[in-house]
């Protein structure tokens, strides 16, 4: 019983994750018309993260911000600066910074 559970939970997980990546590309798509709607699909992109312990790939990660979850794109509404061997994401909405550091070489 307990493992038929947990078998479930992982199935769960899979789906959640599949469904975060489609609420992100949708996000980018429909970005151009309706930002509030990217924004919206962040938050639920969140949620269900959060719900099933999805963890957000590194380059899902850079493609929201982690204070206001505005969907981010860079020269819209946020900025992308190279300092110091860092990128440094400036979310225009809530001025949140988000550093990111480049990868080993
Ligand atoms: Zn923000």
């Amino acid at each position: 019983m307990i493992k038929h559970k947990r078998n479930l939970a992982l199935e769960n997980k899979d789906i959640a994750a599949e469904r975060v990546k489609i609420l992100f590309e949708q996000a980018k798509l429909r970005f151009k018309k309706s930002p509030e709607l990217s924004d919206r699909y962040m938050q639920l992109a969140r949620r269900m993260a959060m719900k099933f312990r999805v963890k957000f790939t590194s380059a899902q990660k850079r493609q929201f911000c982690k204070r206001c979850f505005s969907f981010l794109v860079p020269g819209v509404n946020c900025r992308v600066r190279v300092y110091r061997g860092m990128i440094r994401y400036v979310c225009l909405k809530c001025e949140n910074v988000a550093r990111i550091k480049i990868g080993k070489r």
